[in-house]
């Protein structure tokens, strides 16, 4: 696979990776600086500003793609939509043979309003900021590998497109079109979600799928027609407790995540939300989950003067083991090999933009960013000096397509 591949391919490439040490570290802290929250447009405005002008050193077709809105159920129980920002899409030599994607996204999950807002180093010598390691650190990898990939003569034989999308850290409502239209166009994906902090990568993924449930009933005075009521909190509760008793088996998992209803403890309540997250590792457990769903509700619905809707999906299908993922994993352990490092793999019930990319039909590996760790809390940080290893191996990986064609 790489066998053709030696020193001399990649050593003017990485002597200049060397020296980006410092420009790397300086711009994850620039963006990791500004709020980009799914739901901070202007934030997320500002940051592709910053990313148009970096990604513009690629010299690519550089497009700005409108997102659709998120659609949700509010606390009214009614259809709700919310806009969303907008995504970067950078491509170069698209007529090639071969295309990498190369994707990542730019929103947070800390909102404009959050405490954990600005870096700050700490004494071991990390960054710890919003977002520095997932993902503004793996944007910064990202870009570093392709600007050192272009400088070699064998960057001529595959194209690639770049993906930055602006709402991951919400399923990816938004850009999911674009990926599904992406991953029909490559032939295969990497994508910059961090590595462990002891540099593990991640195999399988669990898929994930978010439901809200809506149950109306019939309000009534609680003291003059109490018998006249029709109780949604507690048809909704009884809902609640039935699918929290599928939990069986840690490979399927289901959290009642939120609950919301009634006010004056003197009525009836008529409506009440619950909204549930569950995780499966595999097709058939999706499909499972969605007939007990189904179940469940039309047993509720049995019952005299309730109506319960659901709402909702399995937004990202699991990503097992693939043939594809499996050879895209070996070739990447013969990069990490080549720069004297050995890989370990474990898989994971989050899910990342990589389970819809595989859901698509493109094999990806989806955590070739930079090391870090407790992501989405105010302890988040980045492990700096794996800026430049990780730029070197995605750089690795590029040439080693570059080489067979
Ligand atoms: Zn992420």
């Amino acid at each position: 696979m790489n066998s053709l591949l030696n020193e001399s391919d990649w050593l003017q490439e990485f002597d200049w990776l060397d020296k980006q040490s410092d420009a790397m570290l300086q711009l994850v802290e620039n963006l990791a600086n500004i709020n980009s929250g799914t739901f901070n447009l202007d934030g997320l405005k500002t940051v592709a500003e910053c990313l148009t002008n970096e990604f513009g050193k690629l010299d690519g077709d550089l497009s700005i793609l409108e997102s659709h809105p998120q659609h949700s159920i509010n606390s009214a129980g009614k259809p709700e939509q919310q806009k969303l920002g907008n995504s970067i899409h950078i491509s170069k030599r698209v007529a090639a043979k071969k295309k990498i994607l190369l994707c990542i996204h730019m929103d947070t999950v800390y909102a404009k309003d959050h405490s954990f807002q600005k870096c700050q180093w700490l004494e071991n010598g990390n960054l710890n900021g919003p977002g520095v390691a997932d993902a503004k650190g793996g944007l910064i990898v990202m870009l570093y590998a392709l600007l050192a990939f272009e400088k070699s003569p064998l960057a001529k034989n595959i194209g690639w497109e770049v993906l930055i999308n602006p709402d991951e850290e919400i399923g990816s409502p938004g850009s999911v079109h674009l990926i599904n239209e992406i991953a029909q166009r490559c032939s295969a994906g990497l994508l910059f979600e961090p590595a462990l902090p002891d540099g593990t990568l991640v195999s399988w993924r669990k898929g994930s799928g978010n439901f809200t449930f809506v149950a109306k009933g019939r309000s009534a005075h609680s003291g003059r027609e109490f018998e006249k009521g029709r109780n949604a909190i507690v048809a909704m509760a009884k809902l609640m407790e039935a699918i929290d008793q599928l939990n069986s088996t840690p490979e399927i998992t289901y959290n009642i995540g939120n609950f919301q209803g009634g006010g004056a403890l003197n009525v009836v309540p008529d409506l009440a939300i619950g909204r549930v997250n569950v995780r499966i590792k595999t097709v058939e457990q999706q499909n499972q989950v969605e007939q007990q769903f189904a179940e469940l509700v039309r047993t509720a619905n049995q019952s005299d003067g309730i109506s319960i809707e659901m709402h909702g999906q399995f937004s990202s299908p699991p990503k097992p083991m693939s043939q594809g993922t499996a050879e895209l994993q070996l070739r990447i352990e013969k990069c990490a090999e080549m720069l004297g490092k050995q890989i370990n793999w474990r898989g994971t019930g989050g899910a990342s933009d990589g389970n819809k990319f595989a859901a698509a039909g493109l094999p990806n590996i989806d955590t070739l960013g930079p090391r870090g760790g407790d992501i989405h809390s105010m302890d988040e940080y980045l492990i700096p000096e794996s800026l430049v290893p990780s730029a070197k191996l995605v750089t690795l990986i590029l040439l080693s397509f570059a080489n067979e064609i």
